[in-house]
């Protein structure tokens, strides 16, 4: 008896040091864009900088305490909705005609579930309801009214819409207006700025998440979605691959990119960063896209890609190294 007991406490302590040396990561982004130094005053990149310092603090606190890859996308999203430096939650980009209209979308790479929304107008998080849906749901994807009317059955939080309002994107919408006023045809954003954040997480089971939120793009009409709520254009997560995007919404949707880049690592048995530089650098590129995604694999190695001058972004790798970056030559 007493042998046995020695046994199992034996294997017992394997177990937890196996699962204890499982490498955990966290990449997340803030957005990809035409972004200058000269455009970046240094009292905004700190701010933006500690946002994602933030954001990955919660992040990565849920991994090492042993928490689950969908609550630590879920707390690092939640930072950057709240921060009004990005597009999402507060600060989102406004439509045409002087709105917020949100969406987001959650996956969990162990199961294949997934949750999404669209359209919504009052909820304060939009990847929380997303992953509502997800978990009390019968569905992925639900917009508009019918979206916040479950939120209302969930508990979830609403705010006025004049919440998600910052001067900043008003100026942007005008901007964007007075542009589209001038010029007989404007190719839409090319050059705007975005600031969609996402966050994917490898959590000490070895489960990947991915999430991404959005405002989506200044100046959209006739309740225009982009890809942050499309699951495999903007989100996509399984066993060995997690992928959040951020960019021209229209082409990551044709091209299916966060799926694309999990299908092509699996099938061509390329590692998922490679895969990602091939979809965002190449084929997004060759369409006249342009974006940036940031991926993990599930041994916590961490792709950051983008084709713009600029992506928000953060990680803690599988070996602890840390970082934030904003401009492609950091
Ligand atoms: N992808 C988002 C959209 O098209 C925009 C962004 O990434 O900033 O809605």
């Amino acid at each position: 008896m007493s042998r046995l007991l020695v046994l199992f406490a034996a294997a017992l302590a394997a177990a937890s040091v196996a699962a204890a040396e499982r490498p955990v990561a966290l990449a997340i982004h803030g957005g990809a864009g035409t972004m200058s130094r000269e455009a970046l005053t240094p009292e905004a990149e700190a701010a933006i900088r500690a946002d994602l310092d933030r954001a990955l603090d919660a992040g990565h606190a849920v991994l090492a305490r042993g928490g689950s890859a969908l609550d630590a996308v879920e707390a690092a999203v939640t930072i950057l909705e709240d921060s009004p430096h990005f597009n999402a939650g507060r600060g989102s980009v406004f439509t045409a005609d002087g709105r917020n209209e949100l969406d987001a979308s959650i996956m969990d790479g162990a199961t294949l579930d997934a949750g999404a929304v669209a359209g919504l107008r009052r909820v304060k998080n939009p990847l929380s309801l997303a992953r509502a849906v997800m978990e009390k749901s019968p569905h992925v994807m639900l917009i508009g009214e019918g979206a916040e009317a479950f939120g209302e059955s969930v508990g979830t939080t609403f705010v006025d819409p004049s919440y998600f309002r910052t001067e900043e994107r008003w100026r942007q919408l005008e901007a964007a207006q007075e542009k589209a006023r001038t010029q007989a045809h404007v190719p839409l954003p090319a050059s705007a700025y975005f600031g969609t954040v996402g966050a994917v997480a490898l959590d000490a089971e070895g489960r990947l998440a991915a999430a991404t939120s959005t405002g989506g793009m200044t100046n959209k009409r006739w309740g225009r979605v982009g890809d942050a709520p499309v699951i495999g254009a903007g989100t996509y997560a399984n066993a060995h691959c997690a992928v959040s995007a951020t960019g021209w919404g229209e082409y990551f949707i044709r091209l299916a990119v966060a799926h694309d880049i999990c299908a092509r690592a699996e099938y061509l048995g390329v590692s998922v960063a490679d895969a990602a530089d091939e979809v965002v650098m190449r084929r997004v590129s060759a369409l006249g896209g342009d974006g940036g995604v940031i991926t993990l694999d599930a041994q916590g190695r961490v792709g950051l890609p983008f084709n713009t001058s600029g992506m928000y972004r953060g990680w803690v790798a599988a070996d602890g190294s840390r970082g934030t970056a904003i401009f492609r030559e950091e």
